[in-house]
């Protein structure tokens, strides 16, 4: 009898702690939450705050370099351009932070239509063609005939396929080309970026789609970015229930896939 009593009065003390154990898990994790919920407030404040003056900064900057407020010496001007280069870069990292931090707060407003995905390829290929040749690149574009229309959001679409092209031409040394190809895989569209760039090391690949997460490759080749293009790109397809993965290798390049439901 002692026995199943000390079993039972066990049991009881068990419970109790479970119980204790759970309101506990509960509440720390509500702080997270509370936490969470402030880190991207304050992004959010920041990037604004930021994003202002270096606005001002940018047509102040233009102004000065055309000339339109005195004549310039060589050196001058190419010191300005330096400086409005670099300004650029800001901007384009406060707007990756916005981005990113309005993705992840679930603000982001989607409008889903029916869209045709090669006319959206040609779009950006044009506006990157100029950055393309700069290097010395040439990017071709396999299309299969007779592609179905896709239910997505074109703009969020665009901005996927412009972090994937960008980074196959910023990760290319020089002279190697990109090969898009767009094309039926059963209920879905299978769009790929190719290029022959120095490729990712096999044991950062796990990390390459985690938030402000740069690789060692990209660090050394002193390129500029802030590591959430692809976080970006990951999260957007999978909004739109597709896939996104890729295969690499150093030296040979990378190859990014993502999937579209057609
Ligand atoms: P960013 O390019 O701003 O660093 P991304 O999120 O776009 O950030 O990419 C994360 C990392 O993945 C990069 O820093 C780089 O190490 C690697 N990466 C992405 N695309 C390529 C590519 N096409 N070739 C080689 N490395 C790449």
């Amino acid at each position: 009898m002692d026995r199943i009593k000390k079993l039972l009065d066990n049991q009881e003390r068990s419970g109790k702690m479970l119980v204790r154990r759970d309101l506990e898990l509960t509440q720390a994790n509500e702080k997270l939450r509370e936490l969470d919920a402030q880190k991207s407030e304050f992004i959010s404040v920041v990037a604004h705050q930021l994003r202002t003056p270096l606005s001002g900064l940018k047509w102040t900057l233009r102004m000065i370099t055309s000339g339109e407020l005195g004549p310039l010496s060589p050196d001058q001007k190419a010191f300005l351009e330096k400086s409005y280069d670099s300004n650029e870069r800001m901007i384009a990292l406060v707007n990756d932070m916005l981005g990113a931090n309005r993705l992840e707060s679930g603000k982001l407003q989607y409008n889903f239509v029916p869209m045709d995905i090669t006319t959206l390829v040609d779009s950006v290929l044009f506006d990157m063609k100029a950055e393309a040749k700069r290097k010395g690149i040439k990017i071709s574009v396999s299309k299969e005939e007779n592609l179905p229309l896709v239910e997505a959001d074109p703009e969020k679409i665009r901005q996927v396929f412009q972090n994937l092209l960008e980074n196959a031409i910023k990760y290319t040394i020089k002279d190697g080309d990109i090969e898009i190809k767009i094309k039926r895989d059963g209920d879905f569209l299978l769009i790929s970026v190719s290029d022959r760039g120095i490729g990712i090391p096999q044991e950062q690949q796990v990390n390459i789609f985690t938030r402000f997460f740069r690789g060692a490759n990209a660090v050394k080749m002193e390129t500029d970015g802030s590591g959430l293009g692809l976080f970006v790109v990951k999260n957007l397809i999978e909004k739109h229930r597709g896939k996104t993965w890729f295969e690499s290798e150093v030296g040979e390049g990378s190859t990014f896939y993502f999937t579209l439901g057609a």
